[in-house]
Parts: structure tokens; sequence; C-alpha cells
């Protein structure tokens, strides 16, 4: 089954901690012990899994990742945003979870973001839940 999340996002370049919101999909599935794919449906953002103790741990992930991949460098892309496809591309469009008695098993420093490279904008997080018997 699928499940669909918003996000709203409020800066071209952000991390949003979506564990919490991942979770709750899990406890209304009632499917206690299975796996999880967690897919972003755009072109320009993207989901990865890092730490969540310190916040500068997403502040220097965004600026090491603009500085590999500057925002203009001559890019064909007429829309403008080659830097955001790029990136996205990089960090990648879905993570797969294990789900351990209705909670999804991560590392004690791990948290699921959503990564944006081209915002403000309001994105979708699709959720898919496979129960094992
Ligand atoms: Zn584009």
């Amino acid at each position: 089954m699928k499940y669909s999340l918003e996000v709203k996002t409020s800066s071209r370049t952000q991390m949003l901690d979506i564990t919490k919101d991942i979770e709750k999909i899990i406890k209304e599935s009632e499917i206690k012990n299975g796996s999880c794919i967690v897919f972003i449906p755009h072109t320009t953002a993207a989901v990865t899994i890092n730490e969540n103790a310190d916040p500068d741990v997403q502040k220097d992930f965004i600026k090491a990742i603009n500085k590999i991949v500057p925002w203009d460098d001559d890019y064909l892309h007429m829309e403008g945003n080659s830097a955001a496809h790029l990136k996205a591309s990089m960090i990648g469009f879905s993570e797969q979870l294990m789900v351990e008695k209705g909670r999804i098993l991560l590392g004690t420093w791990q948290g699921i973001y959503f990564v944006e490279f081209d915002g403000p904008r309001n994105r979708k997080v699709w959720v898919s839940i496979f129960a094992y018997k």
C-alpha cells in the first residue's frame, strides 16, 4: 500500500528530518514487522539518512554539496536548475528501511532526511510498507 506525506520546504537547499512522519505512517499501517520504501517523486529533491544529533552536520552537508555542484556553472538546461537535478541524483530518490515491532530500525544517531535542492516548494514523499508473514 502506498502512503503519501506532504513536505513544505522554506529555502533553496534544505534538509528536513522526516523520521517522525515516517514512523507515524508505519504506526497507522499497523504493520509490525517488515520493510519500508521511502520514495521521492521529484527530480530536484532527494532522501538520505544521516546524523540527527548535531544540526551542524546538516549545515556542513549543504555547504559541501553546494561546493561540489555550484548553482551557476554554464549549464544548458533552460529551466536554470541543473544543479538541483544533479544533486538530487547524487543523493538518490529512495531509501529502504527495516521495520520491527512497528518501529523503523535506525542507528542511534540516524534520522531520515528529505533533502530539498530547488525550494521553497510543496513536496511529496511516498512510502510503501511490506509486511513479513
Ligand atoms: Zn529543471
